[in-house]
């Protein structure tokens, strides 16, 4: 059935269908007889305390791993996480039909890790960011979610002292921050304070823009809480605390927005609302929606119990929803409709350049070694920027309500396409692929229909929701000074 279901799929490209069909004559017996997915070799570096088998047996075939029966979902699929010892472990699968033998090292406790010390100034450095989009972070950690701004090239910033591969940066006296030693240059002038000449506010049909004349690049952070945005300066002369504070308070829902350079004028673009009255019936009619199928070409995405691939399933769950999207009146954009690959830089300049206000990624999820694969299904989806919480938390709240399905809930995370992007974004992990339950829901044509019902459903929500608590007042933003 798996089979049938692959030359299906791949309707749209004859050459593939012929390949499948020659395949699966030529290799039908291996394939159906016992195909581990992963570990993807026979011999396997782990360094985990556990990892997992996944695969398929023929349809009804037993499967034993070192001489223990292991459960098989009726698809064939299985998915058993297994114990490693510090050194060789060897494993051995044994199929109805075939025997398969692995060998997993895992390295030996005991290491040569040494923290890296902190080395501060006597004489403060200045650096130059050298890489467009180069993060600033809240400590000296270059991953994760403690990201404050990403610069452009050309930025001037102070350091104060190093930590391993990371310079400590002075924002203000009271504010600090970390950045990647490869990201900037370091310059041989002393550090000078940046000056604010003037900030000057106007409005086009789609935007409302604020801008920051300065005499040089120089770093900023902008927070979004509830209603209100604050955009913080940092290094200006001007006040005790060199940081200018600007807070814009929005009486709107809020449709993306951008922050950056354009010369040495800092320019904060924050979209317009759409006009939305009289079109109940095309709910997100003037919304421009960008619709991002995880992956694709030679990136797989994740494997699947049944070697199938997450691309596939990210491409048809997005067609779904653009095809709902455009019935609701939503303009709707595809980073691709067919299977190619296309990089995560390009998926982003894409949205932007549409200048969209909403962006969905659709993904399926995969685990590490140290997770267990029978325990994690359903869905869960992802924001960066608090401005898109709402939208993600309507979103999986539409898909916990029509769809039978385990809700993972709403996280933040860094994700490049949601936090590179000017658009609200959100990254949807609409099930596990190697989980043989999700894995057969995913491969299920109707169940995709659905859940990309859920997920249009779940946007109309959120530019619907709370409309009443929208004044009509012509200036639908105040922008104030702080300090
Ligand atoms: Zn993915």
């Amino acid at each position: 059935m798996d089979f049938l279901y692959i030359v299906i799929y791949y309707n749209h490209n004859m050459k593939k269908i012929l390949f499948t069909v020659l395949s699966l004559i030529l290799f039908a017996n291996t394939v159906f007889a016992l195909d581990v997915v992963y570990p993807t070799s026979a011999y396997a570096k782990i360094n985990s305390p556990t990892t997992f088998f996944v695969g398929m047996v023929g349809i009804g075939e037993k499967l034993f791993l070192n001489n223990e029966e292991i459960p098989v979902h009726r698809t064939g699929a299985f998915a058993q996480s297994v114990k490693l010892n510090p050194g060789r472990n060897e494993f051995v699968l044994v199929s109805d039909r075939e025997t398969k033998n692995y060998v997993i090292e895992r390295p030996l406790l005991g290491s040569n890790y040494k923290p890296a010390v902190f080395c501060k100034y006597n004489v403060p450095m200045t650096v130059e960011v050298s890489r467009a989009g180069a993060p600033l972070r809240a400590t000296a950690v270059q991953e994760g979610i403690n990201r404050i701004s990403h610069f452009q090239k050309g930025m001037q910033l102070k350091t104060i002292g190093e930590l391993g591969n990371m310079y400590k940066v002075e924002l203000s006296p009271t504010q600090q921050a970390w950045i990647a030693k490869s990201d900037v240059k370091m310059k041989a002038e002393p550090y000078e304070k940046a000056f604010l000449f003037d900030y000057r506010e106007r409005e086009t049909e789609t935007d409302y823009i604020y801008e920051f004349a300065l005499s040089k690049r120089t770093p900023y952070s902008i927070a979004e809480g509830g209603d209100i945005m604050t955009l913080k300066i940092f290094n200006v002369g001007a006040n005790c605390d060199n940081t200018a504070v600007f807070k814009v308070t929005l009486n709107q829902r809020l449709m993306g927005y951008s922050l950056e350079y354009h010369g040495d004028t800092l320019v904060l673009k924050i979209k317009k609302e759409p006009n939305l009255r009289r079109a109940k019936k095309f709910p997100l009619r003037n919304i421009k929606i960008v619709v991002d199928a995880g992956h694709g070409g030679r990136e797989l995405g994740a494997v699947g119990c049944c070697r199938n691939y997450e691309k596939d399933y990210n491409l048809s769950i997005s067609k779904y929803l653009e095809q709902d999207l455009k019935k609701m009146g939503a303009n709707v954009y595809m980073t691709r409709n067919y299977d190619k690959f296309v990089s995560l830089n390009d998926r982003v300049k894409y949205t932007n350049e549409k200048d969209a206000q909403i962006f969905v990624s659709i993904h399926a999820n995969s685990l590490p070694d140290s997770k267990n694969p029978q325990k994690y299904r359903g869905s869960s989806a992802y924001y960066y920027y608090d401005e898109a919480r709402p939208l993600t938390e309507a979103i999986l709240n539409s898909v916990g309500r029509s769809m039978n399905l385990n809700i993972e809930g709403v996280r933040q995370a860094s994700f490049a396409v949601v936090r590179n992007t000017s658009a609200v974004s959100v990254l949807i992990e609409t099930a596990y692929v190697i989980n043989p339950d999700d894995n057969e829901l995913l491969m299920n044509d109707s169940f995709r229909k659905q859940y990309a019902q859920a997920v249009a459903d779940g946007i109309k929500d959120y530019v619907w929701q709370n409309r009443t608590r929208i004044s009509r007042h012509k200036h639908k933003i105040k922008f104030e000074k702080i300090s």
